[in-house]
Protein backbone atom coordinates (compact mmCIF):
# COMPACT_ATOMS: atom_id res chain seq x y z
CA UNK A 1 0.00 0.00 0.00
CA UNK A 2 1.04 3.48 -0.85
CA UNK A 3 -0.40 6.06 2.25
CA UNK A 4 -0.40 9.42 1.01
CA UNK A 5 -3.36 10.01 3.51
CA UNK A 6 -0.66 11.85 6.30
CA UNK A 7 -3.01 14.80 6.27
CA UNK A 8 -6.50 12.36 7.93
CA UNK A 9 -3.91 10.45 10.41
CA UNK A 10 -0.44 9.28 10.31
CA UNK A 11 0.87 5.64 10.96
CA UNK A 12 1.40 5.03 14.67
CA UNK A 13 5.19 5.37 15.34
CA UNK A 14 6.99 3.02 17.28
CA UNK A 15 9.08 5.22 19.13
CA UNK A 16 6.52 6.93 20.60
CA UNK A 17 4.70 3.51 21.20
CA UNK A 18 7.78 2.66 23.02
CA UNK A 19 7.57 5.92 25.31
CA UNK A 20 4.08 5.30 26.10
CA UNK A 21 4.25 1.53 26.83
CA UNK A 22 5.61 1.78 30.62
CA UNK A 23 2.29 4.20 31.14
CA UNK A 24 0.24 1.88 29.76
CA UNK A 25 1.45 -1.14 31.95
CA UNK A 26 3.13 -0.33 35.23
CA UNK A 27 2.98 3.09 35.88
CA UNK A 28 -0.83 3.00 35.44
CA UNK A 29 -2.01 5.27 38.93
CA UNK A 30 -4.21 8.22 38.60
CA UNK A 31 -1.85 11.30 38.44
CA UNK A 32 -3.70 12.94 41.06
CA UNK A 33 -3.43 10.01 43.86
CA UNK A 34 -1.17 10.88 46.64
CA UNK A 35 0.12 7.87 46.98
CA UNK A 36 3.75 6.63 45.57
CA UNK A 37 2.45 5.07 42.57
CA UNK A 38 0.26 8.34 42.35
CA UNK A 39 3.20 10.31 42.52
CA UNK A 40 5.33 7.99 39.89
CA UNK A 41 2.39 9.18 37.41
CA UNK A 42 2.56 12.71 37.89
CA UNK A 43 6.06 13.10 37.05
CA UNK A 44 5.55 10.97 34.06
CA UNK A 45 2.91 13.84 33.00
CA UNK A 46 4.99 16.70 34.42
CA UNK A 47 7.75 15.33 32.15
CA UNK A 48 4.62 15.20 29.54
CA UNK A 49 3.59 18.70 29.66
CA UNK A 50 7.25 20.69 30.00
CA UNK A 51 7.92 18.48 26.36
CA UNK A 52 5.07 19.86 25.18
CA UNK A 53 5.60 23.21 26.61
CA UNK A 54 9.16 23.13 25.45
CA UNK A 55 8.01 22.60 21.27
CA UNK A 56 5.11 24.61 21.95
CA UNK A 57 7.05 27.33 23.01
CA UNK A 58 5.07 28.18 26.70
CA UNK A 59 5.25 27.68 30.15
CA UNK A 60 4.00 24.19 30.99
CA UNK A 61 1.05 25.45 33.23
CA UNK A 62 -0.41 27.08 30.12
CA UNK A 63 -0.46 23.29 28.07
CA UNK A 64 -4.30 22.20 28.33
CA UNK A 65 -4.41 18.40 27.25
CA UNK A 66 -7.73 17.37 25.13
CA UNK A 67 -8.79 14.39 23.68
CA UNK A 68 -7.17 16.14 20.00
CA UNK A 69 -7.73 19.13 17.59
CA UNK A 70 -11.32 19.10 17.83
CA UNK A 71 -11.98 19.08 21.68
CA UNK A 72 -8.61 22.16 21.77
CA UNK A 73 -10.40 23.96 18.89
CA UNK A 74 -13.72 23.77 20.71
CA UNK A 75 -12.19 24.85 24.15
CA UNK A 76 -10.11 27.67 22.33
CA UNK A 77 -13.29 29.94 21.20
CA UNK A 78 -16.39 28.46 23.98
CA UNK A 79 -13.47 28.84 26.67
CA UNK A 80 -13.00 32.52 26.04
CA UNK A 81 -16.44 33.45 24.64
CA UNK A 82 -17.53 32.13 27.94
CA UNK A 83 -14.75 33.77 30.03
CA UNK A 84 -14.58 37.04 28.50
CA UNK A 85 -17.16 37.58 25.50
CA UNK A 86 -16.73 41.40 25.46
CA UNK A 87 -18.56 42.39 22.62
CA UNK A 88 -19.87 39.07 21.67
CA UNK A 89 -18.21 38.85 18.47
CA UNK A 90 -16.02 35.55 16.54
CA UNK A 91 -13.62 36.63 13.97
CA UNK A 92 -12.49 33.52 11.76
CA UNK A 93 -11.92 32.23 8.37
CA UNK A 94 -14.09 31.06 5.65
CA UNK A 95 -11.90 27.91 5.21
CA UNK A 96 -10.90 26.52 8.91
CA UNK A 97 -10.97 23.54 10.13
CA UNK A 98 -15.22 22.12 11.08
CA UNK A 99 -14.20 22.01 14.35
CA UNK A 100 -13.26 25.76 14.50
CA UNK A 101 -15.75 26.55 12.05
CA UNK A 102 -19.43 24.70 13.81
CA UNK A 103 -17.76 26.00 16.77
CA UNK A 104 -18.36 29.78 15.88
CA UNK A 105 -21.48 29.37 14.03
CA UNK A 106 -23.29 27.43 17.28
CA UNK A 107 -21.67 30.78 19.37
CA UNK A 108 -23.27 32.58 16.27
CA UNK A 109 -26.33 30.72 16.93
CA UNK A 110 -26.52 30.95 21.10
CA UNK A 111 -24.92 28.27 22.50
CA UNK A 112 -23.96 30.98 25.08
CA UNK A 113 -27.05 32.44 25.59
CA UNK A 114 -27.47 35.98 23.48
CA UNK A 115 -25.72 34.97 19.78
CA UNK A 116 -22.25 35.95 18.49
CA UNK A 117 -21.98 37.79 15.65
CA UNK A 118 -19.23 35.63 13.29
CA UNK A 119 -17.42 36.77 10.92
CA UNK A 120 -16.39 34.71 8.31
CA UNK A 121 -13.36 36.21 6.08
CA UNK A 122 -13.03 35.34 2.60
CA UNK A 123 -10.08 33.75 0.85
CA UNK A 124 -8.24 34.39 -1.92
CA UNK A 125 -8.16 31.80 -4.96
CA UNK A 126 -5.01 30.52 -3.26
CA UNK A 127 -6.92 29.83 -0.04
CA UNK A 128 -4.98 32.76 1.67
CA UNK A 129 -7.04 35.03 4.16
CA UNK A 130 -7.65 38.56 3.04
CA UNK A 131 -5.96 40.06 5.52
CA UNK A 132 -7.52 43.78 4.08
CA UNK A 133 -10.98 42.16 5.37
CA UNK A 134 -9.90 40.87 8.29
CA UNK A 135 -8.18 44.28 9.90
CA UNK A 136 -12.11 45.71 8.93
CA UNK A 137 -13.81 43.33 11.19
CA UNK A 138 -11.60 43.26 13.76
CA UNK A 139 -12.41 45.81 16.77
CA UNK A 140 -11.29 46.26 20.49
CA UNK A 141 -14.33 44.64 21.35
CA UNK A 142 -13.65 41.30 19.06
CA UNK A 143 -13.86 38.17 21.78
CA UNK A 144 -11.92 36.14 19.63
CA UNK A 145 -9.64 35.58 16.34
CA UNK A 146 -9.07 32.44 15.37
CA UNK A 147 -6.96 31.39 12.29
CA UNK A 148 -5.33 28.57 11.17
CA UNK A 149 -1.56 27.68 10.34
CA UNK A 150 -2.02 25.35 7.40
CA UNK A 151 -5.10 24.26 5.60
CA UNK A 152 -5.64 20.48 6.00
CA UNK A 153 -7.57 20.34 1.95
CA UNK A 154 -5.30 22.99 0.00
CA UNK A 155 -2.14 23.12 2.62
CA UNK A 156 -2.22 27.03 2.32
CA UNK A 157 0.28 27.97 5.04
CA UNK A 158 -2.17 31.51 6.62
CA UNK A 159 0.24 34.82 6.99
CA UNK A 160 -0.41 34.16 10.91
CA UNK A 161 2.52 36.45 12.29
CA UNK A 162 0.69 39.38 10.29
CA UNK A 163 -2.70 38.28 11.77
CA UNK A 164 -1.03 38.14 15.11
CA UNK A 165 0.31 41.66 14.63
CA UNK A 166 -3.68 42.77 13.55
CA UNK A 167 -4.99 41.21 16.55
CA UNK A 168 -2.54 43.05 19.11
CA UNK A 169 -2.78 46.16 17.70
CA UNK A 170 -6.75 45.62 18.90
CA UNK A 171 -6.73 43.58 21.95
CA UNK A 172 -7.83 40.35 20.22
CA UNK A 173 -6.96 36.81 21.66
CA UNK A 174 -5.46 34.63 18.46
CA UNK A 175 -6.07 31.15 18.35
CA UNK A 176 -4.42 29.70 16.08
CA UNK A 177 -5.13 25.92 14.55
CA UNK A 178 -2.12 24.36 14.08
CA UNK A 179 -2.69 20.90 14.03
CA UNK A 180 -1.81 20.41 10.07
CA UNK A 181 1.59 22.08 10.95
CA UNK A 182 4.11 20.43 13.34
CA UNK A 183 7.04 18.60 11.53
CA UNK A 184 6.46 21.17 8.78
CA UNK A 185 6.35 24.30 9.99
CA UNK A 186 7.41 25.58 13.78
CA UNK A 187 4.42 26.28 15.78
CA UNK A 188 5.93 27.94 18.54
CA UNK A 189 3.19 30.56 19.91
CA UNK A 190 5.90 33.12 21.10
CA UNK A 191 6.88 32.98 17.32
CA UNK A 192 4.13 32.83 15.41
CA UNK A 193 2.51 35.76 18.36
CA UNK A 194 -0.71 33.40 19.29
CA UNK A 195 -2.34 33.44 22.40
CA UNK A 196 -3.69 30.00 21.83
CA UNK A 197 -2.68 27.31 19.52
CA UNK A 198 -4.44 23.20 18.62
CA UNK A 199 -2.36 20.56 17.98
CA UNK A 200 -3.30 16.72 17.56
CA UNK A 201 -1.61 13.71 18.46
CA UNK A 202 -2.16 11.58 15.74
CA UNK A 203 -1.44 13.38 12.82
CA UNK A 204 1.89 13.27 14.08
CA UNK A 205 2.28 9.45 14.78
CA UNK A 206 1.13 10.09 18.29
CA UNK A 207 -2.20 8.19 20.31
CA UNK A 208 -5.43 9.27 18.56
CA UNK A 209 -7.66 11.16 20.37
CA UNK A 210 -4.90 12.89 21.78
CA UNK A 211 -4.26 16.50 21.35
CA UNK A 212 -3.51 19.99 23.07
CA UNK A 213 -4.25 23.55 23.17
CA UNK A 214 -1.44 25.32 24.57
CA UNK A 215 -3.12 28.89 26.45
CA UNK A 216 -1.15 32.30 27.67
CA UNK A 217 -1.59 32.27 31.33
CA UNK A 218 -3.04 35.78 30.70
CA UNK A 219 -6.30 34.75 28.44
CA UNK A 220 -9.26 34.21 30.50
CA UNK A 221 -10.72 30.36 29.59
CA UNK A 222 -13.63 28.90 30.85
CA UNK A 223 -13.87 25.22 31.25
CA UNK A 224 -15.66 23.59 28.48
CA UNK A 225 -15.61 19.77 30.25
CA UNK A 226 -16.79 19.82 34.50
CA UNK A 227 -15.92 17.84 36.98
CA UNK A 228 -13.25 17.31 39.95
CA UNK A 229 -11.23 20.48 38.69
CA UNK A 230 -8.06 18.42 37.02
CA UNK A 231 -5.90 20.59 34.94
CA UNK A 232 -6.08 23.71 37.09
CA UNK A 233 -9.74 23.55 36.34
CA UNK A 234 -9.82 24.22 32.78
CA UNK A 235 -10.43 20.48 31.84
CA UNK A 236 -11.49 17.93 33.98
CA UNK A 237 -11.44 14.03 33.93
CA UNK A 238 -8.70 11.81 34.70
CA UNK A 239 -6.07 12.39 32.98
CA UNK A 240 -4.63 10.03 30.48
CA UNK A 241 -1.03 9.83 31.09
CA UNK A 242 0.07 7.55 28.73
CA UNK A 243 -1.71 9.96 25.83
CA UNK A 244 0.17 12.53 27.01
CA UNK A 245 3.55 10.99 27.14
CA UNK A 246 2.42 9.68 23.61
CA UNK A 247 1.47 13.52 22.47
CA UNK A 248 4.85 14.61 24.01
CA UNK A 249 6.67 12.21 22.18
CA UNK A 250 5.06 12.95 19.13
CA UNK A 251 5.70 16.52 19.06
CA UNK A 252 9.05 15.99 20.00
CA UNK A 253 9.67 13.77 17.27
CA UNK A 254 7.94 15.93 14.59
CA UNK A 255 9.91 19.23 16.03
CA UNK A 256 13.25 17.13 15.77
CA UNK A 257 13.13 16.16 12.51
CA UNK A 258 11.63 19.06 10.68
CA UNK A 259 15.28 20.78 10.11
CA UNK A 260 15.27 17.55 7.92
CA UNK A 261 12.21 16.25 6.59
CA UNK A 262 10.45 19.21 5.49
CA UNK A 263 13.05 20.02 2.90
CA UNK A 264 12.93 16.28 1.52
CA UNK A 265 9.17 16.33 2.14
CA UNK A 266 9.04 19.63 -0.22
CA UNK A 267 10.99 17.93 -2.61
CA UNK A 268 8.91 14.53 -2.77
CA UNK A 269 5.87 16.96 -3.02
CA UNK A 270 6.89 18.74 -6.20
CA UNK A 271 8.17 15.99 -7.96
CA UNK A 272 4.76 14.76 -7.66
CA UNK A 273 3.33 18.06 -8.93
CA UNK A 274 5.11 18.45 -11.74
CA UNK A 275 4.55 14.96 -12.67
CA UNK A 276 0.93 14.70 -11.93
CA UNK A 277 0.37 17.51 -13.92
CA UNK A 278 2.67 16.49 -16.92
CA UNK A 279 1.15 13.56 -17.24
CA UNK A 280 -2.57 15.00 -16.36
CA UNK A 281 -2.73 18.54 -18.36
CA UNK A 282 -6.66 18.75 -17.36
CA UNK A 283 -5.46 18.62 -13.71
CA UNK A 284 -5.44 21.66 -11.33
CA UNK A 285 -3.40 21.91 -8.60
CA UNK A 286 -5.35 23.33 -5.76
CA UNK A 287 -3.63 25.98 -2.97
CA UNK A 288 -0.46 28.05 -3.64
CA UNK A 289 1.46 26.50 -6.19
CA UNK A 290 5.10 24.80 -5.03
CA UNK A 291 7.10 27.60 -4.89
CA UNK A 292 5.09 30.64 -4.06
CA UNK A 293 6.10 32.73 -0.70
CA UNK A 294 4.15 34.59 2.10
CA UNK A 295 5.71 38.38 2.71
CA UNK A 296 7.84 37.17 4.81
CA UNK A 297 9.32 35.16 2.43
CA UNK A 298 8.46 31.40 3.88
CA UNK A 299 6.69 29.08 2.20
CA UNK A 300 3.35 29.65 1.28
CA UNK A 301 2.37 25.86 1.07
CA UNK A 302 2.88 22.90 3.28
CA UNK A 303 5.94 20.75 2.33
CA UNK A 304 3.87 17.11 2.48
CA UNK A 305 0.67 18.75 0.68
CA UNK A 306 -0.46 18.06 -2.75
CA UNK A 307 -4.25 18.59 -3.58
CA UNK A 308 -5.72 18.40 -6.78
CA UNK A 309 -9.10 18.95 -8.52
CA UNK A 310 -10.19 16.81 -11.88
CA UNK A 311 -12.61 19.25 -13.53
CA UNK A 312 -15.56 17.32 -14.88
CA UNK A 313 -14.81 14.01 -13.21
CA UNK A 314 -15.82 12.64 -9.28
CA UNK A 315 -12.87 13.07 -7.14
CA UNK A 316 -14.53 9.58 -5.63
CA UNK A 317 -14.06 7.73 -8.72
CA UNK A 318 -10.99 8.58 -8.97
CA UNK A 319 -10.21 7.66 -5.28
CA UNK A 320 -11.10 4.40 -5.90
CA UNK A 321 -9.54 3.43 -8.72
CA UNK A 322 -6.65 4.70 -7.11
CA UNK A 323 -6.86 2.02 -3.72
CA UNK A 324 -7.37 -0.43 -6.73
CA UNK A 325 -3.54 0.43 -7.42
CA UNK A 326 -2.72 0.40 -3.85
CA UNK A 327 -2.51 3.92 -3.32
CA UNK A 328 -4.54 5.73 -0.45
CA UNK A 329 -5.64 9.12 -0.26
CA UNK A 330 -9.08 10.70 0.60
CA UNK A 331 -10.69 14.30 -0.59
CA UNK A 332 -10.05 17.21 0.60
CA UNK A 333 -10.59 16.47 4.33
CA UNK A 334 -11.64 12.86 5.93
CA UNK A 335 -14.55 14.54 7.75
CA UNK A 336 -16.54 15.02 4.60
CA UNK A 337 -15.55 11.48 2.59
CA UNK A 338 -19.04 10.36 3.44
CA UNK A 339 -20.91 13.50 2.24
CA UNK A 340 -21.58 14.58 -1.09
CA UNK A 341 -21.28 18.45 -0.39
CA UNK A 342 -18.89 20.48 -2.02
CA UNK A 343 -15.67 21.31 -0.37
CA UNK A 344 -16.39 24.67 1.81
CA UNK A 345 -13.05 25.28 1.44
CA UNK A 346 -12.64 25.14 -2.64
CA UNK A 347 -16.27 27.17 -2.70
CA UNK A 348 -14.35 29.59 -0.39
CA UNK A 349 -11.55 29.63 -3.05
CA UNK A 350 -13.85 30.57 -5.86
CA UNK A 351 -14.34 27.23 -7.60
CA UNK A 352 -17.72 26.22 -9.04
CA UNK A 353 -19.52 23.27 -7.28
CA UNK A 354 -19.35 20.30 -9.57
CA UNK A 355 -15.19 21.08 -9.15
CA UNK A 356 -15.34 21.18 -5.68
CA UNK A 357 -16.60 18.15 -5.86
CA UNK A 358 -13.46 16.41 -7.63
CA UNK A 359 -10.71 17.12 -5.20
CA UNK A 360 -8.17 15.02 -4.37
CA UNK A 361 -5.49 15.11 -1.52
CA UNK A 362 -2.09 13.59 -1.63
CA UNK A 363 -0.36 14.25 1.96
CA UNK A 364 3.12 13.11 1.97
CA UNK A 365 4.37 11.75 5.19
CA UNK A 366 7.85 11.00 7.21
CA UNK A 367 7.61 7.26 5.24
CA UNK A 368 6.66 8.24 2.03
CA UNK A 369 9.61 7.59 -0.82
CA UNK A 370 10.51 8.80 -3.95
CA UNK A 371 9.92 5.43 -5.30
CA UNK A 372 6.01 5.73 -4.22
CA UNK A 373 6.21 9.01 -5.58
CA UNK A 374 6.95 7.57 -8.95
CA UNK A 375 4.97 4.87 -8.90
CA UNK A 376 1.85 7.25 -8.46
CA UNK A 377 3.12 9.55 -10.86
CA UNK A 378 2.80 6.76 -13.19
CA UNK A 379 -0.72 5.02 -11.51
CA UNK A 380 -3.23 8.63 -11.41
CA UNK A 381 -3.16 8.60 -15.09
CA UNK A 382 -4.62 5.00 -15.41
CA UNK A 383 -6.64 5.51 -12.32
CA UNK A 384 -8.49 8.64 -13.50
CA UNK A 385 -8.65 7.12 -17.04
CA UNK A 386 -10.35 4.05 -15.63
CA UNK A 387 -13.17 5.98 -13.79
CA UNK A 388 -13.50 8.08 -16.84
CA UNK A 389 -11.49 10.63 -17.14
CA UNK A 390 -9.32 10.08 -20.63
CA UNK A 391 -10.47 13.77 -21.74
CA UNK A 392 -7.60 14.78 -19.19
CA UNK A 393 -4.74 13.16 -20.30
CA UNK A 394 -2.89 14.01 -23.26
CA UNK A 395 -4.26 13.55 -26.50
N1 LIG B 1 -8.00 21.11 12.66
C1 LIG B 1 -7.44 20.73 11.51
C2 LIG B 1 -6.80 21.74 10.61
C3 LIG B 1 -7.46 19.37 11.13
O1 LIG B 1 -6.91 19.00 9.98
C4 LIG B 1 -8.07 18.44 12.01
C5 LIG B 1 -8.15 17.01 11.67
O2 LIG B 1 -8.56 16.64 10.60
C6 LIG B 1 -8.62 18.90 13.22
C7 LIG B 1 -8.57 20.24 13.51
C8 LIG B 1 -9.28 17.97 14.19
O3 LIG B 1 -8.31 17.21 14.87
P1 LIG B 1 -8.72 15.83 15.58
O4 LIG B 1 -8.85 14.82 14.47
O5 LIG B 1 -7.56 15.52 16.47
O6 LIG B 1 -9.97 16.04 16.33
Amino acid sequence: MIYLDHAATAPPSRAVLEAQWPYLTQVFANPSSAHGPGRAARAGLDAALAEIAGVLGCRPGEVVLTSGGTEADDLALLGVAAAAPRGRQVVTTAVEHPAVLETARALGAGALGEPFRVDEVGVDGDGVVDLAALAAVLTPATTICSVMLANNEVGAVQPVREVAALCRAVGVPLHVDAVQAPGQLGVRLDDLGADLLSVSAHKLGGPRGAGALAVRGAVPLAPVIHGGGQQRGRRSGTVDVAAAVGTAAALRLAEEGRAAGAPRLAALRDRLVAGVLYAVPGAVLTGPAVDARLADGSPARLPGHASFVFPGFGGEAVLLELEERGVVCSSGSACAADSDDASHVLLAMGLGADAARTAVRLALGPSTTPEEVEDVVRLLPEALAAAGGAALLPA
